[in-house]
């Protein structure tokens, strides 16, 4: 591991920025590092990542506007309800 460990919220909120289109190389490694760790985040990722590719190809292949609406309500659902439900 070559950076801090990011906790689940911490991810969720990133995960939510990359949903805003806002998201830059370092966040999206973050992102991948952690969902290797965390099956939880890997699952929540997991339903846009077979989309589009979480990372990989955000920048040319912007998300479906149904698909990023369903994915933003998913990931702010789970921040305002707090940890993940293991
Ligand atoms: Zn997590």
């Amino acid at each position: 591991m070559t950076t801090p460990p990011v906790s689940c919220d911490g991810l969720l909120a990133k995960i939510s920025a990359y949903l805003d289109g806002d998201l830059n190389a370092a966040t999206c490694e973050q992102i991948e590092q952690h969902a290797q760790t965390c099956p939880d985040c890997a699952r929540v990722i997991a339903d846009f990542r077979a989309t589009t590719g979480i990372c990989r190809q955000a920048a040319d292949a912007p998300l479906p506007d149904a698909v990023r609406a369903k994915a933003q309500a998913r990931v702010r659902e789970l921040l305002v309800r707090g940890p993940l439900v293991r």
